[in-house]
């Protein structure tokens, strides 16, 4: 009977009980192996690639199964929160081709029967269950200052013993009701605590996806339920709402792992069947000898907008994260290079549980067979898309001529085996910036220091006379054979190959120096095409001006 006046006195402001909660979320009529999965962002205003990676997961694992994916924000940790930063989570994680089947939308609106799915907008919710745990005798009041829990832990470290609120230290657990009355008359701040029948000497089993079976200590601390600002931390939170959403799979990062027994403890207190847990591990990188994870201070693509700023095609990041998730993508993406990647299925029993590597190297490489995949209009549209929001003058010369910039782009694309230097969109301005006149620029041409001054402008004057913008391309690298000889050099390869000390060089060494005149690189598609597009007199003129600021 005190127990239920207690409940009235610390929660007046309840009006439902939990049934009317547990009739308004049914469970979900879906197919028997449909997994229910979410992310659960805090609107810290700061995305890290972790957390698409474990959002691709979620979805993808819901998708595959016909399941429900829903984006839920974790906001009741209000001293964390960045103003308005929730607003942008939908759309900046659909920017990374996230989409949700629920969830909380950009305008502050809720998508789905389970919601609302902003956590501060689910405060009854909470508060009725803590009503009814402490009804229940699960749950009590704690008054304890700061300063009180100061002392009790500096006690705690002087004997020697475990920290926290628990057994002799747990002061209000017992109290006589007169006590809480006459503090709560006084309207002294409170926290809900739980009345933990754990023990730390007994083990339980806990079962985790990745890793598999494992045995943990109990939890003994009365953990805080609800704080002094009437709001749950995050694991009475996750409980009521992973079981009021109906969520089946809770995928999420292994900083959780350790309080996993106490959030089985709090589901079996509320008396709700816990969802399966899958803990994934933190993205790493290596330093020197050492793996350490991935640092939003340390490391610029551990911040998610990176990618988008640098322009990496979607299709490459999951490729990419999709490798980290389940090694064995990789094979299959290579014997179905083709096929749509949702026919892959994820199997979260393949996934590491140590940690994988986030390597940008293999991300490039992943991201160029992405980009060597599109066709040219596609790349141009995509860059476009790209410049608009990150490069405006690169937008602007895109526009200036599209048929241009997209026969550019098709340098040595379509066909079989295309040139793959593309990681990302921003690399299109540097890599093709000699294409652009408005980019390219004279002073990045330098010669290999072979060449001599005499051999340089002898090519430069002699070639554009030889040049026919209709050859094919074997009359024109018969030309540059020509000319080659002319200057002493050999015509084949071979021949320079057989007697080296008879020539100066070979016919390549007049392609690299037309090359690196045009260009201001020694490697670049094919120069025929490259020749081909820029034109004869833009040829002349850039060979000029090389040639009078070498002068
Ligand atoms: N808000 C928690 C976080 O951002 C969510 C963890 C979870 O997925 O349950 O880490």
């Amino acid at each position: 009977m005190d127990n239920v006046k207690l409940a009235e006195m610390l929660f007046s402001d309840v009006k439902n009980a939990p049934e009317y909660y547990e009739k308004m979320y049914p469970p979900r009529s879906l197919g028997p192996s449909a997994e229910v999965t979410r992310i659960a962002p805090s609107p810290t205003g700061f995305l890290h690639i972790g957390n698409i990676n474990t959002a691709l997961a979620n979805m993808r694992i819901a998708s595959q199964t016909g399941g429900v994916f829903y984006l839920r924000i974790e906001d009741t940790d209000q001293k964390r929160e960045v103003e308005n930063a929730s607003f942008d989570l939908p759309y900046n994680f659909s920017k990374f081709g996230i989409v949700f089947d629920e969830g909380y939308c950009s305008d502050g609106s809720n998508k789905g029967n389970y919601g609302p799915y902003k956590q501060s907008d689910r405060r009854e919710m909470y508060r009725a269950y803590a009503k009814w745990m402490v009804e229940q005798g699960k749950a009590y009041p704690c008054f304890c200052t700061s300063q009180e829990l100061e002392g009790m832990r500096a006690e705690q470290e002087k004997r020697k013993a475990l920290i926290g609120y628990w057994g002799r230290y747990a002061k209000w657990r017992d109290a006589p009701m007169d006590k809480i009355t006459e503090k709560l008359n006084k309207g002294m701040p409170w926290v809900l605590r739980l009345k933990s029948l754990g023990s730390v000497e007994r083990r339980i089993k806990t079962y985790d996806v990745i890793r598999g079976e494992r045995d943990v200590p109990e939890n003994q601390n009365d953990v805080v339920l609800i704080k002094s600002d009437g709001l749950p931390p995050y694991s009475f939170a996750h409980a009521i709402d992973d079981h009021l959403m109906r969520t089946t799979l809770v995928l999420r990062a292994d900083e959780w792992l350790p309080s996993m027994a106490e959030h089985l403890q709090i589901f079996e207190a509320l008396g709700f069947v816990p969802p399966k847990y899958a803990h994934i591990s933190p993205l790493l990188k290596i330093e020197g000898e050492i793996k350490r994870k991935l640092s939003k201070r340390k490391d610029p693509e551990a911040r998610a907008d990176f990618f988008l700023e640098q322009g990496y095609p979607m299709e490459g990041v999951h490729d990419y994260l999709l490798n980290i998730i389940n090694s064995d993508y990789e094979d299959w993406r290579a014997k179905n290079p083709k096929t749509d990647t949702n026919e892959f299925k994820i199997d979260l029993s393949k996934t590491s549980a140590g940690g994988a590597m986030f390597d940008m190297v293999k991300l490039s490489d992943v991201c160029k067979n992405t980009v060597a995949s599109f066709t040219a209009s596609q790349v141009y549209e995509k860059a476009l898309e790209w410049a608009k929001n990150y490069n405006l003058e690169f937008a602007e010369i895109l526009k200036t001529d599209k048929a241009y910039a997209t026969a550019v782009f098709n340098i040595d694309r379509e066909k079989e085996r295309p040139h793959k230097d593309i990681a990302c969109w921003a690399d299109i301005s540097r890599l093709f910036s000699y294409m652009f006149n408005a980019l390219h620029d004279y002073n990045a041409i330098v010669f290999p220091a072979q060449y001599s001054k005499g051999d340089i402008r002898a090519v430069l004057e002699r070639y554009p006379a030889i040049y026919h913008a209709d050859d094919d391309q074997q009359t024109w690298f018969g030309r540059i054979k020509d000319l080659a000889f002319e200057l002493g050099f050999a015509r084949e390869v071979k021949e320079f190959k057989q007697n080296p000390s008879g020539y100066k060089g070979h016919c390549g060494d007049i392609s690299t120096i037309i090359r690196v005149a045009l260009t201001g690189s020694t490697q670049t598609p094919d120069l025929y095409q490259i020749i081909k597009l820029l034109g004869k007199e833009e040829m002349r003129k850039r060979f000029d001006k090389v040639l009078s600021l070498r002068a």
